[in-house]
């Protein structure tokens, strides 16, 4: 148990440590849940502050209110939604926040719902299909920022997302195109997998998403560059996050997109991994 509290960065907070480890001792018949806002809260604040350009959160990583709330609090105003019930659940706990709907494969009337009830206009797609159900389902509305998700490797992660989502290079340059005509704000992004164990990563993808500029010629007005942060566990410790960043604002700052262009990214892991954790009883272990 003591390991496992340590993976999970929590030895700077005694009083909780203590909690967690009298728990174990108790030797729990039921799975008993930790929570440590004060982690959450800090995980938000060094992306609010640290991270060059915007920070959402994506929900799906762990869609409970109160850490909703605690991010909301701690300086994340963005929220990358998934499917309807998130954006229902995020609109509901926090009604200010922005939300951005960024699974490239939506049911039309999910798009409709979350534009027309819940004033979503951030949309991202991978195929031309999609682009057509995100125009018709919004009427033709003329406020969108729809962001073009590209296929990128995933050799760096621990969860590959590569064979999943996002637009191979040969359908970039028509994708693109006709996104910029439909969209107020265009948006360029990708996903290298979860828990990306090296700054490179980023790095490379932002490669990709050079050429798909050069290629098509368009003006692009966001980045994002998705999740994949990663946090520290047993035997798997990461480069820190500020390298990452440093990667990811130098490959920006040398993309060809306009001074005015925004800079975004979706953490989920990262947001999330310190602020929970279960304790369970073992019954038996298995033989190595
Ligand atoms: C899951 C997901 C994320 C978060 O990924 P992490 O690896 O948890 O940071 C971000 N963006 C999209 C589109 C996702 O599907």
């Amino acid at each position: 148990m003591h390991k496992h509290h340590r993976a999970l960065g929590l030895a700077t907070t005694p009083s909780i440590t203590n909690t967690g480890i009298d728990i174990a001792k108790q030797r729990p018949v039921q799975p008993v849940t930790l929570v440590r806002p004060h982690a959450a809260s800090r995980a938000a604040r060094f992306f609010a502050e640290k991270f060059p350009g915007r920070s959402m959160y994506a929900v799906k990583a762990n869609p409970s209110p109160a850490l909703l709330q605690i991010l909301w609090d701690s300086g994340i105003t963005h929220f990358d939604v998934a499917s309807i019930a998130e954006v229902r659940l995020v609109a509901e706990t926090l009604p200010e926040a922005t939300l951005c709907f960024m699974h490239p494969v939506k049911a039309s009337e999910a798009i409709r719902s979350a534009y027309f009830d819940y004033g979503v206009k951030t949309f991202s797609l991978d195929s031309v299909e999609e682009l057509e159900k995100i125009v018709d389902a919004t009427d033709h509305a003329e406020d969108l920022t729809l962001c073009v998700r590209l296929r990128v490797s995933s050799e760096h992660s621990k969860l590959s997302l590569a064979s999943k989502f996002g637009a191979a290079p040969g359908e970039t340059k028509e994708l693109l195109f006709r996104a910029r005509q439909a969209a107020d704000a265009l948006g360029i992004c990708f996903h290298v997998g979860s828990q990306a164990m090296t700054p490179e990563a980023y790095a490379n993808a932002m490669e990709r998403v050079r050429a798909a500029i050069v290629d098509a010629a368009v003006t692009v007005d966001v980045i994002d560059v998705g999740g994949g942060f990663p946090s520290s566990y047993p035997g798997m410790e990461p480069p820190p996050l500020e390298r990452y960043f440093e990667t990811i604002h130098r490959a920006f700052e040398s993309l060809p997109v306009s001074y005015s262009s925004e800079l975004w990214c979706e953490p989920g892991r990262a947001l999330c991994a310190e602020y929970s954790s279960i304790v369970v009883r073992v019954e038996k272990t298995p033989r190595r």
